[in-house]
């Protein structure tokens, strides 16, 4: 049995070497760095000890070879990923902002991590997984959200949850349809892992609450984790929230840290570890994401995330 099984783009990203570089000048971009939220949240949940499973598709190129390479030295289950000529590996640049903002030019459409399809899903592989994460970001399409609807199917005959983790940015929600995909997920999922605008986006401005009361009575979820950036998490389930403070860090690239904050309270769901302490260890895995340049450069283990909890000093 695996314990998760992840599934969407996998890219190569670029990234601006300083804050308030633009893409409409030259400048000095770093990087080809593996990238791609599904491909983080994996990469993540594998270091934590998961036993973890990719579905995607990459091009017969250095780019492919960069993020499969990645994630299977870290330990994912690479086989369900396919290998293209066709179409180029995925890829996104990035710029930073003086506020804080972050601007993505993604070529996922075009890409060979848009050659997934329903197609793509191994019924044995889904059907035998503990849980299914979808990340918002890989509904781009419509072969990619067949594929999460085929493996929603799967996992939930077999008995396994759907994690959801929205990511709605408004570089990839570009149409009616993949509003819709977002709101089937929201339907089919156990867990859902927003952040504050992916609760706007679903309840529009109510207090977060009023919103988490909204998504419990209109959905089945056991479970909705809001992830507040420096702040940490707040923990909600149908009795009980829990806000679980974050760690100083000094932030050098916000990229990712959702992911893997997502990663680790998976992994550590899939193996059994109580719900207070996966919530540290997932807040732990944000903080020290963000202090790494390049999306999955801050991934860790368990034991450096327990020997970073040691010693960080935690916000309140
Ligand atoms: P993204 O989609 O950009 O990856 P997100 O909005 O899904 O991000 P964030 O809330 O930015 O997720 O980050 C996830 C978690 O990482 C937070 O809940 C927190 O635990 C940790 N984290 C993020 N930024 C910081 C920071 N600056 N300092 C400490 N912890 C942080
Ligand atoms: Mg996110």
């Amino acid at each position: 049995m695996t314990d998760i099984l992840s599934m969407g783009e996998l890219l190569a990203e670029i990234m601006a070497e300083r804050v308030g570089q633009t893409v409409t000048e030259p400048g000095v971009f770093l990087g080809p760095y593996p990238s791609g939220a599904p491909a983080i949240f994996a990469d993540q949940a594998a270091k934590t000890g998961a036993t973890v499973a990719f579905v995607g598709c990459a091009g017969q190129d250095g780019f492919g070879d960069l993020i499969v390479e990645r994630l299977r030295s870290n330990g994912v289950d690479v086989s369900g990923i396919t290998r293209t000529d066709t179409l180029p590996t995925g890829t996104a640049f990035v710029t930073y902002q003086e506020d804080g903002g972050r601007e993505f030019i993604f070529n996922i459409a075009n890409s060979a991590a848009a050659l997934i399809d329903a197609d793509s899903v191994d019924p044995a592989l889904a059907g035998d997984c503990r849980y299914f994460h979808v990340m918002g970001s890989s509904l781009g399409s419509a072969g990619s959200i067949a594929a999460v609807k085929r493996a929603i199917d799967l996992v939930e005959a077999a008995g396994g949850k759907v994690s959801f983790d929205p990511n709605i940015r408004p570089e990839v929600l570009t149409s009616p349809v993949i509003a819709d995909a977002i709101q089937h997920v929201l339907e089919h999922c156990d867990i859902l892992l927003p952040s504050d605008a992916d609760l706007q986006y679903f309840c529009g401005d109510a207090s977060e609450a009023d919103a988490v009361a909204t998504l419990f009575d209109r959905h089945r979820l056991e479970m909705i984790v809001v992830k507040n950036a420096a702040e940490g998490c707040v923990y909600h389930d149908r009795s009980r929230s829990l806000h679980v403070p974050s760690f100083q860090v000094t932030e050098v690239d916000p990229t990712g840290a959702g992911d893997c904050f997502g990663g680790t309270l998976i992994s550590c769901l899939a193996q059994g570890i109580d719900i207070e302490r996966a919530l540290t260890l997932a807040n732990a895995a944000g903080a020290m994401a963000v202090t790494a340049r390049g999306p999955m450069e801050g991934n860790t283990t368990l034991s450096e995330l327990d020997s970073f909890i040691d010693t960080a000093n935690r916000r309140d």
